[in-house]
């Protein structure tokens, strides 16, 4: 192997120390930083998904509240339960677990999350906040994948950045974030010709697909840095990423792993949000 592991294990872990300090320095003036997540229906994953945010909550300090309604309830009962959460003075986060029932419009339901307490930042407000270089909550996961690179000291500025899969919630806004720091960024998707041409070309590569082995190793120029966003399951049912990781670890410089990279990475930065909402709100 000759790329340096990028751990965003270990990175996760000195993120989530300093939310815990932060959390009990609003909790010395008498602040508790309050995380209201709302899980409709359930969707096995979500179920998980939701599970760990109200663990990692806890672990630093943080109160999260799981509200759980039936795979039934009316969109507009979750409307009024979410404009209730918004005047709620001690609640600082709101976050909708995704996706959800088929009867819900999840854009409508994001649209009335108030955007101070949007701490998935996928409110239009943020994005569009994110889009006109204001401050406003990033989406967790390409703000954590932005932190990993921030982790190695990569300096971005002027460096062609490939990012494949464009997303509202991963490709677009980490295009938007590499943007912001001066990188060159070619934005992929399933129409773009030639993927391999454009990959060859980049000193940074964040694959955020959903499909085992996009990327491999003829794709990568030797030295890049590859962030891999993808969860794919292997042959063997193992979590593995977008990127062929036995492969492209000889020829990158830098490399995140899949478990243990991207995803600790955007469970940190959900908690990084919820504080810095409380924070905001306690100006
Ligand atoms: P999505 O399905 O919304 O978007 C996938 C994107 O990939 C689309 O823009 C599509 O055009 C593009 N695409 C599809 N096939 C392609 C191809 N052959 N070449 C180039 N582009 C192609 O997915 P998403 O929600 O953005 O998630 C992407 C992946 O990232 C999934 O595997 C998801 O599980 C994972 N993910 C991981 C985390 C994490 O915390 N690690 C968070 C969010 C998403």
């Amino acid at each position: 192997m000759t790329a340096q592991l990028i751990d965003g294990n270990a990175l996760a872990r000195q993120i989530r120390a300093d939310v815990r300090a932060r959390t009990t320095a609003l909790k010395a003036r008498g602040i508790e930083p309050t995380l209201a997540i709302i899980l409709v229906g359930d969707d096995p994953a979500s179920q998980i998904y939701v599970k760990h945010k109200v663990n990692d909550s806890s672990e630093t300090g943080l109160n999260a509240r799981l509200e759980r309604y039936p795979a039934a309830m009316a969109e507009n009962d979750l409307l009024a339960r979410i404009h209730a959460l918004n005047a709620d003075t001690a609640v600082h986060g709101i976050l909708v677990q995704l996706p959800l029932p088929p009867q819900m419009d999840s854009h409508k339901v994001i649209e009335a999350i108030a955007p101070a307490k949007d701490v998935d930042g996928f409110h239009v407000s943020n994005a569009g906040a994110l889009m006109v270089g204001q401050r406003g909550f990033w989406p967790c996961t390409p703000h954590g994948c932005l932190k990993m690179l921030d982790s190695i000291g990569y300096p971005l500025r002027g460096k062609h950045a490939v990012v494949i899969g464009r997303s509202n919630i991963v490709g677009k806004p980490m295009a938007m974030m590499l943007l912001a720091r001066s990188a060159t960024v070619t934005l992929c998707h399933s129409a773009t010709r030639d993927l391999a041409a454009l990959t060859a070309q980049a000193d940074v590569i964040v694959a955020a697909v959903g499909k085992r082995n996009l990327l491999t190793a003829e794709m990568v120029k030797p030295g890049a840095v590859v962030i891999d966003v993808g969860m794919n399951r292997n042959d063997a049912g193992k979590l593995c990423g977008d990127v062929d990781f036995e492969g492209v670890k000889n020829v990158a410089g830098w490399i995140t792993p899949v478990p243990g990279g991207v995803g600790p990475m955007t469970r940190a930065m959900l908690l990084v949000n919820t504080i810095e909402a409380t924070e905001a709100a306690a100006r």
